[in-house]
């Protein structure tokens, strides 16, 4: 006969494996079924990142002897009798087989106790198996313990990571449950050594403090709570001024349940479109309720993934919490730097188109923002400024300037220093986002010079006669083109700003992309032409590295940039700026450790 029944034990190691392949999914369970106990206090301590030990004391409800000494057993669980309650279930385990997992692959001991007892009792189990049983004099809760994993699986224990590889898992584990359950006060220790130490909290900002490091802590925004078909999503998120290059700072939540799900990063990502550069993430601790009914949480053994009912409604609630919050953080924002006093604040400290063509829509809207218009437009040294600086003006700007600025190096950057510390910023990636957001915002509004003598280009009438139907493109940015000729075209205008541009270039270019774009629909065609065009005039038209810049007009740029949207990154997704916080070059000196 070849078919055996397998021993209890050895069957039950193998079922282990379905929940416990690391320390993690340990602390998993552990701290779930702290929480279903109703503690307050939670202390994890761990060595060798879990592989050698992990202990567990709660101040929850406890358990009574009876209880202790079967909950372990396969199949034991005071949270569920039938399986008509899986359903609606609140608590988080329900399997009632956590512990007996555990039990079969590591070496516990549990010690527990009720309010109203005196006495407390203490097991330990081998093999699944009470080995001892000891009445202790112990607060009230549950201590658990649990070391040599895997001791008698010498296969699995094979698996187990590094060190820091199984710690960080931990770690990401224990920030989950302390994002997610502010009012319980959280502990973590490593080796012995505290590594977190979080008392409860009211806000989901207050745990990102006590749980994150700078700069992550210092550009951290609540999300504008969003509700709508029975869906709220909160939480809290990191602005546009932090990006990391993984994933690892984003939390999702479900109904209370940390949820580890792709769709809702790519939702939470779609929020921060033209804010962050691609391959960049922010940090989030999301909060999703919806109707349990609405949602499977047993796609996964370890319950850690979850199927939506109707995904698409979930998602696009995110990304407009997400933008909707970026937003407001940046009119904030705006309100704080420009802080001047006349309602509504304007959102350009300078008008890159001010000169005769102006039409009046424009300079109508302009009365009502009296103190900031009018400032020139930032200029190359070697080019005359535009116009006049009323002085009272000019004292306005000077008042609300939050930066000093200190130099340009290597006629690239420059640099300043601001309350938040030293500032680095390249000019030419800032002026190009500067420009690039004006373009889209007086769009049809441009200042535009007419040329005497119109300038001719000639290219091949094949180029033309794809070009030709698009030249309405370039009036919309004050670049008036006609056809001249079989092969030629004669630029008869341009606007103020790009008069000393190279327009040769943008023609190529742009029938470049009538080639490459032509098989799109028109509507989508268009978008992305005009996308196109804008980011080439705002490339053309900004400073370039390289160029000297006159303190006044690195100001009015910085000034600028200050009230710019997106203005983190260039259009093309660098960065404009970066900061080291008086922090980090105290720790680069070693002044601090
Ligand atoms: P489940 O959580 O699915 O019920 P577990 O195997 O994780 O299954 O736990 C079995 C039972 O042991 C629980 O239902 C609970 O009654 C009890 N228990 C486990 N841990 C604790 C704890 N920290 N405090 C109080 N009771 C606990
Ligand atoms: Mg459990």
């Amino acid at each position: 006969m070849k078919i055996k029944k397998l021993a209890r034990q050895e069957a039950q190691k193998i079922a282990a494996g379905e929940v416990v392949e690391r320390p993690a999914n340990i602390v998993k369970e552990l701290i779930e079924n702290s929480l279903d106990a109703g503690a307050r206090h939670i202390m994890l301590s761990v060595k060798q990142g879990g592989k050698k030990y992990i202990r567990i004391v709660d101040n929850g409800g406890g358990m009574s002897p009876e209880d202790a000494k079967i909950c372990f057993e396969r199949h034991t669980t005071s949270k569920i009798k039938t399986i008509d309650q899986l359903q609606n279930i609140n608590t988080f385990g329900f399997r009632g087989e956590a512990l007996a997992s555990i039990c079969s692959v590591a070496k516990v001991t549990i010690t527990t106790k009720q309010k109203d007892t005196l006495e407390g009792l203490e097991l330990s189990l081998e093999n699944g198996a009470i080995e001892k049983t000891k009445i202790v004099g112990t607060q009230t809760g549950t201590t658990i313990t649990i070391t040599d994993l895997f001791y008698n699986v010498p296969a699995r224990k094979k698996f187990l990571k590094a060190t820091t590889t199984e710690w960080n898992h931990v770690v990401t584990l224990f920030k989950a449950f302390a994002l997610d359950n502010l009012a319980v006060h959280f502990i973590l220790e490593h080796d012995d050594a505290t590594v977190y130490n979080c008392p409860p909290v009211q806000q989901i900002t207050e745990r990102i403090t006590q749980l994150f490091q700078e700069p992550l802590t210092n550009h951290v925004a609540s999300l504008t709570t969003f509700e709508k078909d029975d869906i709220t999503i909160s939480g809290a998120l990191t602005t546009q001024q932090y990006a990391r290059y993984d994933r690892g700072g984003i939390f999702f939540f479900v109904n209370n349940r940390w949820v580890k799900n792709y769709r809702l990063i790519s939702a939470l990502t779609k929020g921060y479109l033209n804010v962050l550069p691609s391959g960049r993430y922010p940090a989030a601790a999301i909060a999703i309720t919806v109707n349990p009914k609405t949602v499977d949480i047993n796609v996964h053994p370890k319950k850690e993934e979850i199927q939506f009912l109707n995904p698409r409604l979930v998602e696009s609630a995110i990304t407009a919490a997400v933008k909707t919050t970026l937003e407001n953080q940046l009119s904030k924002h705006l309100k704080r730097t420009v802080n001047l006093a006349p309602e509504p604040v304007a959102p350009f400290s300078s008008d890159p188109f001010p000169l005769p063509f102006t039409p009046t829509p424009l300079q109508k809207e302009e009365k009502k923002e009296p103190k900031i218009q009018n400032i020139p437009f930032p200029q190359k040294e070697e080019q005359p400024q535009q116009q006049e600086v009323p002085k009272e003006e000019n004292k306005q700007i000077a008042a609300s300037k939050n930066y000093t600025l200190l130099s340009q190096y290597k006629k690239t950057y420059l640099l300043l220093e601001k309350e938040e510390g030293l500032f680095i910023v390249d000019q030419h990636a800032a002026h190009e986002r500067i420009l690039y957001e004006r373009f889209a915002d007086r769009f049809n509004q441009v200042a535009v010079v007419r040329l005497l003598f119109p300038h001719s280009i000639t290219l091949s009438t094949g180029d033309i006669d794809l070009l030709e139907p698009h030249l309405e493109l370039f009036h919309k940015y004050g670049i008036e083109i006609e056809r001249s000729g079989k092969d030629q075209l004669a630029v008869k205008a341009t606007p103020v700003f790009f008069k000393n541009q190279p327009i040769n270039d943008l023609i190529t270019q742009t029938i470049g992309w009538v080639k490459e774009l032509g098989a799109l629909d028109p509507q989508d065609f268009y978008k992305k032409i005009t996308e196109k065009l804008r980011a080439q005039m705002a490339c053309k038209a900004a400073v370039k590295a390289g160029d000297v810049l006159t303190t006044k007009t690195m100001e009015q740029l910085l000034d600028d940039l200050e009230t710019t949207n997106n203005r983190f990154t260039c259009p093309h997704g660098r960065p404009t700026s970066w900061m080291f916080s008086l922090n980090d070059l105290e720790r680069k000196f070693k002044r601090k450790l």
